[in-house]
């Protein structure tokens, strides 16, 4: 499409690491990589949904295909088409992005600002790795800087990403190093235990490198708890073990000792055994905050400007759906690319896309008795 881009990412490393998570991999997800991509995207197809009670006995069984992968494949996947200039890929933007010509990823430069020229032209104003300011000249803008958007901070102020009250703890444990029972009843399926105030979710993806091989994969663990905003539990738990309070996440090796010890303490009390052994087990665990972000405008400067993925709106967690909204947005963009229909159009599907996603999240959390008191205005009221 003749199209040159030029990507800014804040981090100051050429490949990102991927923090091992495991993704949900939606219908969008599969249409975006079937296009780009011509053999099939690492995966592991989940053929049944088991529901357990406070004592691990299975309350619910119901035969449910579903597909999972992981952050690392999808990004290693991207990269492959980015950086390979012998792709083979029979998509225009995707050949001229491959041969290298018409791309620059730029790492280790932090976006601040986007300027209106004047003459349809927009200026983003940029803070390179070595600290100097500089501007890069664009007919169309993507802000897909998540749900901290810088972009979307110039853009809507008045869009504040909020705490939803609760927390994720989460982990990865490779499928061998689960019990024979465990791993004979959980892995390939996706287990649910919804207790007093709390929801663990835990299914079967790829192994490293997104090997799908028996005795390869990796079980994948959410477990969502109440943690209120500034109380002492949410202070320690945030807390790394170099003494760092973080704002969202207490990413893998940095959880505090104790911390931990008293969360695994917690999880045999509080979970079915089985769940309770799972979290034990995990060697690298990790804690994100749950984070409510909703933009009631997605299009600005008349379609010069757009925003997208967690920079635009970030679903709850447990619809499993991020990426899949973020993939479905770039779709319905290649539509606007090649003419079927206009940015007004887009901007429409994805508010609407993502005001659907957001309700299912907040009712679900809901449903759990997660959240509470000192929540943010409803998300989904500052959409519709
Ligand atoms: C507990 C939990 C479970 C989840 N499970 C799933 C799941 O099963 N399925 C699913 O689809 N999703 C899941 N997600 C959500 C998913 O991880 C994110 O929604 C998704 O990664 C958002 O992608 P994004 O590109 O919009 O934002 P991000 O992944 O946040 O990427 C933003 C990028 O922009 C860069 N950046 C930030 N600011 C700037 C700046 N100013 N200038 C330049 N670069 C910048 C960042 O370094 C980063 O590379 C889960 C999230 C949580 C918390």
């Amino acid at each position: 499409m003749g199209h040159s881009v030029q990507i800014l990412e804040r981090c100051p490393i050429s490949y990102l690491e991927p923090r091992g998570a495991g993704i949900v991999s939606g219908p969008s997800i599969d249409a975006f990589f079937s296009l780009f991509n011509s053999s099939p995207t690492p995966c592991i197809n989940l053929t049944q949904r088991l529901y357990l009670d406070r004592l691990g006995h299975v309350i619910e069984s119901i035969d449910r295909t579903q597909r999972t992968t992981s952050w690392g494949v999808l990004y290693a996947t991207l990269r492959q088409l980015y950086d390979q200039p012998s792709c083979q890929c029979q998509d225009e933007i995707c050949r001229q992005t491959a041969r290298g010509e018409r791309a620059a990823y730029c790492f280790g430069c932090e976006a601040t600002s986007v300027i209106p020229l004047g003459n349809g032209a927009m200026a983003v104003e940029f803070i390179t790795a070595q600290g100097r300011t500089e501007t890069v000249l664009a007919d169309l803008v993507i802000g897909a800087d998540g749900f901290n958007s810088a972009l979307r901070a110039g853009l809507l102020p008045e869009v504040q990403p909020a705490y939803a009250g609760y927390v994720a703890w989460r982990g990865v444990i490779p499928e061998m190093q689960l019990s024979h029972s465990i791993r004979g009843a959980y892995v390939g399926k996706m287990v649910f235990y919804q207790g007093e105030a709390t929801q663990f979710v835990a299914y079967t993806m790829p192994g490293e490198g997104g090997s799908s091989q028996p005795g390869e994969r990796r079980l994948n663990w959410v477990w969502y708890q109440n943690c209120g905003e500034g109380s002492d539990e949410h202070n320690a738990t945030m807390t790394d073990t170099h003494g760092t309070l973080h704002r969202v996440t207490v990413a893998p090796g940095l959880l505090n000792r104790d911390v931990w010890d008293e969360r695994v303490a917690i999880s045999a009390r509080c979970l079915p055994p089985p769940l309770g052994e799972i979290v034990k087990q995990t060697a690298d665990p990790f804690v994100q905050k749950i984070i409510d972000v909703a933009s009631h405008q997605a299009t600005f400067y008349g379609g010069r400007v757009l925003l997208v993925g967690d920079a635009m709106a970030a679903p709850r967690p447990h619809t499993g759906s991020s990426t899949d909204q973020s993939a479905f947005q770039a779709l319905k963009l290649l539509e606007v690319l090649r003419g079927k229909i206009d940015v007004t159009e887009w901007e429409r599907k994805v508010l609407q896309h993502a005001t659907d996603l957001l309700q299912v999240g907040v009712k679900i959390g809901a449903d759990c008795g997660l959240g509470g008191s000192g929540l943010s205005p409803h998300p989904v009221n500052r959409l519709i």
